[in-house]
């Protein structure tokens, strides 16, 4: 159900202590750890500590959670210096846009420059 751990979701056990993660930013309701397989100097996942299987369902269910990791997701550029230059905050929606972990997380790109369109 939504907001419930699963136990077969590598997000829920980061945010549970089981799997580690290289944690820079913890608040009541969100977890923000660095991706393993980074796509620039920068790159946080900010995490719901409840699980939703992705973006769209998390904002439908809580909206004050979802802010809470928009918010998040500004602190880490800020803690990482990157939002200055500028930053991208990606949220991965479905198989088709490269969604592959179905936790709800955004993703904080910075430290480079970015293309438009995306590729
Ligand atoms: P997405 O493809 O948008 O679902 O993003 C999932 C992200 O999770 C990818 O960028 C992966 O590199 C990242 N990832 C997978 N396993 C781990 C892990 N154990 N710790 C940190 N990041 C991970
Ligand atoms: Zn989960």
């Amino acid at each position: 159900m939504a907001g419930e751990r699963q136990d077969d979701c590598l997000f829920c056990k980061i945010v549970a202590g089981e799997v580690p993660a290289d944690v820079v930013r913890e608040t009541d309701t969100t977890l923000a750890f660095r991706d393993i397989n980074p796509q620039a100097p920068t790159h946080v996942l900010v995490v719901p500590k409840a699980h939703y299987r992705d973006a769209a369902s998390l904002a439908a269910a809580d909206a004050r959670v979802t802010a809470d990791v928009l918010r998040e997701a500004g602190e880490v550029a800020a803690q990482d210096r990157v939002d200055g230059t500028g930053y991208r905050i990606v949220f991965n929606t479905g198989t088709g846009a490269g969604q592959t972990v179905w936790h709800a997380h955004a993703h904080v790109l910075g430290g480079r420059g970015f293309n438009w369109p995306p590729g």
